[in-house]
């Protein structure tokens, strides 16, 4: 067959978290699907893997989050009953830090203005609760009862399977090397894709390359920033019972500054946790994906102030990538010189949870250009200058890193 009758509606680049979600709602609508990876997912060279991520509904990362993670809740219990296994596990979510601190108020306004159940302990209370926790007088907690954990690779491959399901095309290990527009003065016009193995048109394309993002679209020079994040999974060297499910939620401590740590209660694979090394920028295509000394022994330290009984026997280390913007918010848009490409860039550490609704809202853009999900945080227009309009804001990289 000649490369060039390989027509597609649609083409999805990066079939990770997001792009396995997109290509499963466009599947299951009826359009004629393509989609790449660079690997076969779930793989460990990108930013979906590690068993786990945290899911919550009180977003200290702003109210209009919620309806958002609401409709991912919904979409988790779908997928689960499709793929004929609980992929969402509730154990609760627990926000730890000082009062007024960022996240602390951040989930009191998404609580308060959503109406969501929670309960706010002072260190004496956490300290009962919590026996796990090293509770300072200053410490503060608030307990979300609907949160949890999410198991990540079946999550993949249950959107990925959905997405073939339905019709869609995937091609694993097979980069995108190019892509064009076929006609460069039709800002409309279909796209051509090349990889090593051939050549394909499509109409639209939906960008969901994770870490390799900026390089697909280099002309729009986004500002996202690739750091090196290592999570770890530890044997308790005493009091094993409390790091159970049922006597810790998954937890996010913000102990100040650039000082951030989220982890989820042991599922029988260790007391896994996660340190943020905002610090450590990184090139996707090859970076120490190997524990250094220096890596074990901060979060050792970290443990010390905050789980003590952590410290035993380190069970396992993986290095993964987070992809951040200057504000930690979202990059989820219509290409702002090209509306038949959409966009998504949706980590800053904290993406995951919402994967089958950025699906969705990526399946939206592309097929109607507009979506009911409310994207404002999330505009392109922040950056890059949309075609005829000037910038709203423009931005230079920071060291900012959302949590979880
Ligand atoms: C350590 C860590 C902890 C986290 N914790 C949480 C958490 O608790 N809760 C939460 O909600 N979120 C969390 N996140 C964030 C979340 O994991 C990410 O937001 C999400 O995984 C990003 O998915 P993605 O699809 O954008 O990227 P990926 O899943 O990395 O997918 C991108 C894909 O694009 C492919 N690709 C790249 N270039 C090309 C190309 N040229 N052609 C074809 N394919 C290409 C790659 O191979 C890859 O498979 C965490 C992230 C990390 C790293």
């Amino acid at each position: 067959m000649s490369a060039s009758t390989n027509r597609y509606d649609v083409a999805v680049v990066g079939l990770g978290a997001m792009g396995s979600a997109a290509a499963w709602h466009l599947a299951r609508r009826g359009e004629r699907v393509i989609g790449f990876d660079r690997f076969h997912p779930p793989h460990m060279m990108g930013s979906t893997h590690g068993d786990t991520r945290g899911i919550r509904e009180a977003y200290y990362e702003g109210p209009s989050y919620v309806p958002f993670v609401r409709r991912a809740y919904e979409l988790w219990d779908e997928l689960s009953e499709l793929v004929g296994q609980p992929l969402f596990r509730q154990t609760g979510s627990l926000t730890l830090g000082t009062d007024g601190s960022l996240q602390i108020n951040g989930v009191l306004a998404s609580a308060r203005e959503h109406d969501i159940p929670i309960d706010y302990m002072d260190g004496a209370e956490l300290k009962q609760r919590y026996p796990a926790i090293l509770a300072t007088d200053d410490l503060v907690g608030i307990l979300e009862h609907r949160g949890g954990m999410i198991e990540i690779e079946p999550a993949l491959k249950g959107q990925l399977d959905q997405a073939a399901k339905h019709g869609a095309e995937l091609h694993f290990d097979e980069p995108v090397e190019r892509w064009l527009p076929q006609d460069m003065d039709d800002v409309e016009s279909p796209i051509v894709i090349n990889t090593a193995k051939g050549t394909y048109e499509a109409e639209r394309m939906v960008v969901t390359a994770g870490a390799w993002n900026a390089g697909l679209v280099g002309k729009l020079n986004l500002p996202l920033l690739v750091t090196r994040q290592v999570m770890f999974w530890f044997e308790p060297r005493a009091n094993p019972e409390a790091f159970e499910v049922g006597a810790l939620p998954f937890w996010m401590w913000e102990r100040g500054p650039q000082d951030f740590a989220y982890g989820f209660p042991n599922v029988g694979k260790g007391f896994k946790l996660g340190h943020h090394q905002p610090l450590d920028e990184v090139d996707p295509n090859g970076y120490n994906q190997e524990m250094t000394a220096e890596d074990e022994a901060n979060v050792r330290q970290w443990l010390e102030r905050t789980f003590p009984d952590v410290g035993g026997k380190l069970l396992r280390a993986e290095t993964c990538m987070y992809t951040s913007t200057p504000d930690a918010h979202f990059l989820i848009d219509i290409h702002p010189k090209r509306p038949n490409i959409v966009l998504a860039s949706p980590c800053s550490g904290h993406g995951f949870k919402f994967s089958p609704a950025i699906g969705e809202a990526l399946a939206d853009l592309s097929m109607y250009r507009k979506t009911e999900h409310d994207l404002g945080l999330f505009r392109v227009d922040r950056f890059v200058e949309r075609l005829g309009e000037q910038a709203s804001q423009t931005s230079q990289p920071s060291q900012t890193a959302a949590g979880d």
